[in-house]
């Protein structure tokens, strides 16, 4: 083993949470470092809000051209080309990248990359990417190891290889027909763009409503903005099973409330909820508790179960998604109004707590 080098602040993940906390602690300093497998400044800027929102704006632009006639612009014949609509999200991702580097260097954390995985409390052993090993302790440790998307026990979902968020923001073709498992708020703004692309988009949903956590009004005037935009939705599903290949055929069985019906598809993306990125990393070793679905508990300090360890982020017991609605459910900040899909059409505005927050 390598000789364990000595840190005063160690963070593993570099998600929204620990950077600005490594940043903050080495400017302040206190040796630091942050552990990253992979992502450079977390999902955030690199495969979920911001290239979301940069594939959205696109998006918007395809649905403003089609719809330009009602505004008295006459528009010739117009295409979707994903090779460019990748490659403009990807040049904004290399530019938050090369940002998220600058910060690390003026702040003087550093930036770690490898996996890391517990071998003893406050001690992490990296697999670096470059080759090699490193171990590293810390006198403080923050744990921001954020989740991934989902992929629930259906027979035949995992045979038939479903796009998750990362792999349909980065797909450069257009699919002819996607399905979308789950409406909840990553599936309802990945359907809409596609759908504003030029692809036709099913979606199937298990619960009785599209974004289970709004109210049921909400999601009523939220479906109706769906099929306006050709997008037909199936709601108070049970999926059956999974047959084909997603990129070339795939189809879904399922038992509606009017019988057994079959989706035949192009491609399959799943949005069905995420999973914390917990597992297998030697938590055990730590005095670290997870709850029962795997997340770490933390108290309102965001202290973990174990001395001198914090976790941050969406791996830290919380199991919302999205800032904004999570934000309705901080007691003091209950009426600050909350949004989502802002840039989208589907823009969603409340203020205070809604029926399902209250429950
Ligand atoms: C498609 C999509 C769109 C979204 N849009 C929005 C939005 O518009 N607004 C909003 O508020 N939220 C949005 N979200 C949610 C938001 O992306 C997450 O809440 C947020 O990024 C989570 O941040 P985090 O710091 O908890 O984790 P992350 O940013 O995921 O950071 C965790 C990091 O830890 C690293 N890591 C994990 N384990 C290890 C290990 N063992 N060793 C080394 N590194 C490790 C991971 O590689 C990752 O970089 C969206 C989510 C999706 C899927």
């Amino acid at each position: 083993m390598s000789q364990p080098e000595h840190f005063e602040m160690l963070v593993l993940g570099s998600g929204e949470g620990g950077k600005y906390l490594a940043w903050h602690m080495a400017k302040s300093g206190h040796r630091t470092a942050v552990v990253e497998r992979k992502l450079i400044g977390g999902s955030c800027p690199n495969t979920n809000c911001l290239p979301s929102k940069n594939e959205i704006w696109s998006a918007k632009v395809a649905d403003l051209v089609h719809h330009a006639d009602r505004f008295g612009i006459v528009t010739g014949s117009t295409a979707t080309d994903m090779k460019r609509v990748l490659a403009r999200k990807r040049e904004m991702v290399d530019g938050l990248i090369a940002m998220h580097l600058d910060r690390y260097k003026a702040s003087g954390a550093e930036l770690i990359m490898g996996t890391g995985r517990f071998i003893a409390a406050k001690t992490i052993e990296v697999k670096l990417n470059d080759g090699g090993t490193r171990v590293l302790t810390g006198d403080r440790v923050a744990l921001n190891l954020g989740t991934h998307a989902t992929i629930p026990d259906i027979p035949g979902l995992a045979a038939a290889e479903p796009l998750t968020n990362v792999e349909t923001l980065e797909l450069d073709r257009l699919p002819d027909h996607l399905i979308v498992l789950g409406g909840g708020y990553v599936g309802l703004e990945l359907a809409q763009a596609y759908r504003r692309f030029g692809s036709r988009v099913s979606i199937v949903e298990v619960g009785p409503q599209l974004a289970g956590r709004e109210d049921p009004d909400v999601a009523d005037a939220v479906l109706e903005m769906l099929h306006d935009d050709g997008i037909e939705v199936h709601l108070g599903i049970k999926v059956l099973r999974v047959q084909g290949r997603s990129g070339q055929t795939v189809s879904l069985q399922m038992r509606t409330p009017a019988g057994d019906q079959t989706v035949e598809g192009s491609d399959i993306v799943v949005a069905a909820g995420r999973t914390p990125n917990t597992d297998g990393i030697g938590l055990d070793l730590t005095g670290v508790v997870l709850d029962d679905r795997g997340y770490i508990a933390v108290n309102d300090r965001l202290e973990t179960s174990a001395p001198d360890v914090w976790a941050i982020g969406e791996a830290a017991g919380s199991r919302r998604p999205y800032a904004s609605s999570s934000i309705r459910n901080v007691p003091a900040l209950r009426m600050i109004p909350a949004i989502a899909f802002r840039r989208s059409g589907l823009s969603v505005a409340v203020v205070g707590l809604c029926s399902v927050g209250v429950r």
